[in-house]
This record gives structure tokens, sequence and C-alpha cells, in this order.
């Protein structure tokens, strides 16, 4: 359809142009907390993998031996349901949080938050804080510019690095990765991981910042239907901040002005460049730096603080106190995500306290279904796949059942050594015509000759002709 001549043409763009976020440097109870869960999880993450567990790394996921090691355990690829039961006890872990105390994950424990904190702490040293780093990049290109850009990026290379480092750290023993960097002699699948890794952590943390958030956490889609309006928000009370603007000596008295004075301190904290005035959006990561920056504010023009403050939709509309909001912290939806996460801790500790440290796989020999032995017995051949997952070698007395005079002939004990499994070929013998023609059940039974409790009883089938 041909537009009018006299009618101006407005053209939208499908993507909005992203606007540069500059967040301010905030002080308080909230950015406390969350440089508490930096240091945390950071000390964890870089210190955990230098932990000895006896002479091995107490955490280690090594690939090439196909083991997982977690302090005193050891997992195998047989014990994938492990890694399962984690994933799904994430999940409702992840939904409990999210339905009581809504982005506190996101605010405090993400390491896409961790990692943006830390090199948004770089930048601030290094260039200043946001009024400086906007003049310093609105000038052209200086000596000076140069330099302090060139240290920034140096210093977010080196805290990539490191991390990438750590990271494959977990995957081959990190003593080992130290001595192949200082012989380079580094394999190259570690290169390759350690610089995706550090790439991936500079882009996501130097450059991506909130457009993870905004445009690619999948969690920041999908957690918005486990809010109700009693999860816990970050939340700006329109009702005493109303109407806002700057306080006047000259105001009419007469005239009701709210407490937001305008000054637009937390927006400029934001660290996705939001203002939470509008409402509570998609966008808000809950990290709380609005909070801390508006209760300095009332501090300052001495009024009380909590304009801006953890809160939930229904304390905001129907003014709930603080007890109120704790009272509607138990609700259906908590308790039942509760009760699944505590059933199913409870039955994974308790799976894992029981858990035996042998597992044993019978395999028949498929090339010979039976043989007659010199003495007129009958034999079948077995292959036994018996796995040490304790981190002793152990001795194994193996024994059959099931037919009446069925025995091993020859060696009957196995001898496996620590976190390790051996193959080990078995006959079983019958005198003939002691079990019918065709398959017969039989069951092998393989316990620790120290320590009567490590028993695994597997079945199998003797073949009679
Ligand atoms: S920091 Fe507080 S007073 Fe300042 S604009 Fe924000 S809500 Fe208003
Ligand atoms: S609105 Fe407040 S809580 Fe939300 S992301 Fe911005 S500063 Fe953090």
């Amino acid at each position: 359809m041909a537009t009018p001549q006299s009618q101006p043409v407005n053209t939208v763009g499908l993507y909005e142009k992203r606007r540069k976020v500059y967040a301010r440097g905030v002080r308080g109870l909230f950015n406390n907390w969350r440089w508490i869960m930096v240091w945390l999880t950071q000390a964890l993450f870089y210190g955990l993998c230098w932990l000895d567990w006896g002479d091995r790394q107490a955490v280690l996921f090594h690939l090439v031996e196909r083991k997982f090691y977690i302090f005193g355990m050891v997992f195998w690829p047989q014990d994938a349901i492990y890694l399962a039961v984690l994933l799904v006890i994430s999940a409702y872990l992840l939904f409990l949080v999210t339905a009581i105390g809504g982005r506190l994950f996101c605010g405090y424990a993400c390491p896409q938050t961790v990692y943006t904190e830390i090199f948004m702490w770089i930048e601030r040293k290094v260039e200043g804080d946001r009024p400086a780093r906007m003049k310093l990049d609105a000038q052209p290109l200086s000596a000076r510019k140069f330099r302090l850009k060139v240290v920034k990026h140096l210093l977010w290379a080196a805290v990539a690095l490191w991390t990438g480092f750590t990271f494959v750290g977990y995957f081959t023993p990190i003593r080992e990765l130290v001595v192949s960097v200082g012989a380079f002699s580094l394999g190259g699948w570690e290169i390759f991981w350690i610089f995706f890794y550090s790439g991936f952590l500079y882009l996501m943390a130097g450059f991506m910042r909130e457009q993870m958030c905004k445009y690619l956490c999948p969690y920041a889609r999908f957690q918005s239907v486990m809010f109700d309006p009693d999860t816990l928000i970050i939340g700006y009370d329109p009702e005493r901040g109303e109407p806002r603007g700057p306080r006047r000596k000259n105001a009419d008295p007469a005239v009701r002005q709210g407490d937001c004075i305008d000054c637009g301190l937390c927006v400029q904290v934001c660290p996705t460049g939001i203002d939470i005035r509008k409402g509570l959006q998609l966008e808000c990561i809950a990290c709380a730096a609005c909070i801390d920056a508006c209760d300095e504010v009332m501090d300052k023009v001495k009024l009380p603080r909590g304009l801006i403050r953890y809160s939930t939709e229904n304390a905001l509309a129907r003014h709930y106190s603080g007890r109120d909001i704790v009272a509607h912290l138990l609700r259906p939806r908590t308790l039942i995500y509760a009760t699944i996460l505590l059933l199913l801790v409870g039955a994974t500790l308790w799976s894992l306290a029981t858990r035996l440290p042998l597992k044993v796989d019978v395999i028949r020999d498929r090339a010979t279904l039976y043989r007659e032995a010199d003495d007129e017995r009958i034999e079948n051949v077995f292959q036994l796949h018996v796995m040490n997952t304790d981190e002793q070698p152990r001795r194994y007395a193996v024994a059959v059942a099931g037919i009446d005079g069925i025995k091993i002939v020859g060696e009957t004990t196995l001898e496996v050594p620590a976190a390790s499994s051996r193959n080990f070929v078995v006959v079983a013998s019958v005198k003939d015509g002691a079990a019918p023609k065709g398959s017969s059940k039989i069951i092998f039974d393989v316990r620790a000759l120290e320590n009567d409790r490590i028993v695994v009883q597997e079945k199998s089938t003797f073949y009679m002709p």
C-alpha cells in the first residue's frame, strides 16, 4: 500500500541496539552478601581441585580412566544414575529456591553474575567508576586510554585463563597439568578446553554481561512459571515513592510528595540497566544493588530505608508485615517441592551410604555353549567382570549355586587392585544329568575375603546338552 507523501515513515528495527551499561559501584548490606558469595564460590572452585585425598586429587572427574573421584567415593560409568539423580535434585532445589526467594540464585550465585562482578570490579579499579568510564569511552583514543584498556583486558584475560586452567584441572589431575604447562607438553584437548573455557568467560563476563541474562539464559525464561504473588522479589514501593521528584525548599507543604527523590541512582547501579520503579521486569536478576543504592539515599535525606526492598507482589499490594511475608512462604507449591526434595535427598544419601564397593557382571562365553569334561561332567564357561570400586585392593571368593553339585573348576579366589576392574574366566561344572536339558538358572556369589558385608550375587544360566 502506498504511503501518502505527507505522512512520515517510522521504521522500527527488529532488534534493539544495545545501550552499554555503565554500572556504578555500590556499597551496602546486599553488596557485602554478594561479595561473600563471590569469595565462597570462588574459594570452592579455585581451591577444591588442589585438595588431596590420600594419594590422589580429592575431586577429580578422570575422563581417561573413566572414574569420578569425590573425596572417599569412586564413581564409575555404571553409577551414571547418581548423576541423573543429582540433576533432578538440583532442579527441585532450584524450583524450591525460586518459588520462595525468586531469583536469589541469579543475584548471588550464578557464575555469570559472580564473574561479571569480578570483571566489573577490575574495570572500576582500572578505569574508575561510572562517570570516569563514560568519559573515557567518549574520548578519542589517546595513550592513556590505550594503556587503561590494555591493562583492563590483560587482567580480564589473566582471570579467564586461570579459571579455564582450574576448570580443566577437575578433569586432568591439576598437579600434572602444572607440570605439563611448565614442560610445554599439554595435550590437544587440554589446550582446547583451557582456551575455550577462558575465551567463553572473557566474552560472557567482559562483553556480553546482562545480555546473557536477557537473551540467552533459559532459566530467566522459565523461572517466571515458578513465581507466584508470594514469591520474594525486589520491589519498589510506589505508594510510598510516588509522586517522585527532587525535594525543593519552597515546595507547597499541602502537595504530597513521594519519598523517591528521582536521583536515578537505583538505575545507575543496576547491572542490567533497568529502572526497578517501572515494576518487576524479566531483566531484573535480583542482585539487590538498587536496594543498597536507595537505602544510602534514604539515609541522606533522613527518610526510612526500604523504598526499594525485598518484598512480594502480595506484600506490596496488601501491606504485609515481615511476619506475614514469612508466613506465606509455606504454601502448597513450596511444600510439594520441599517434600519431593527431602525424599530425593534422603533416598540418595541412603543409597550412597549402603552402596557396595563391588560390581560384578557375568557374561556367558558365546563361543562354547557347553563342553564335556574328561570326568563326564558338563562344563560351561563364563566371563566375570569384577569392579572393585574401593580404594584398597581386594580378594574375593567366587562360588556358584542353583544346580545340585555345581562347582567352580580351578581357582576360586579373584584379586582386583584398588579402584580397578578385572575380567576372569570362570568354569562351572555339574554332573551329567544333574539338571534338565536346556537352560537352568544359576547364581554366582562373589564376596570379599576380608569383609563379609561386601557380597554381590549375579544370576546367569547353565546350559545342559
Ligand atoms: S535510588 Fe531511591 S530515591 Fe533515588 S531514584 Fe531510585 S528509588 Fe528514587
Ligand atoms: S533492578 Fe535492582 S535488583 Fe534488579 S538487576 Fe537492577 S539493580 Fe539488581
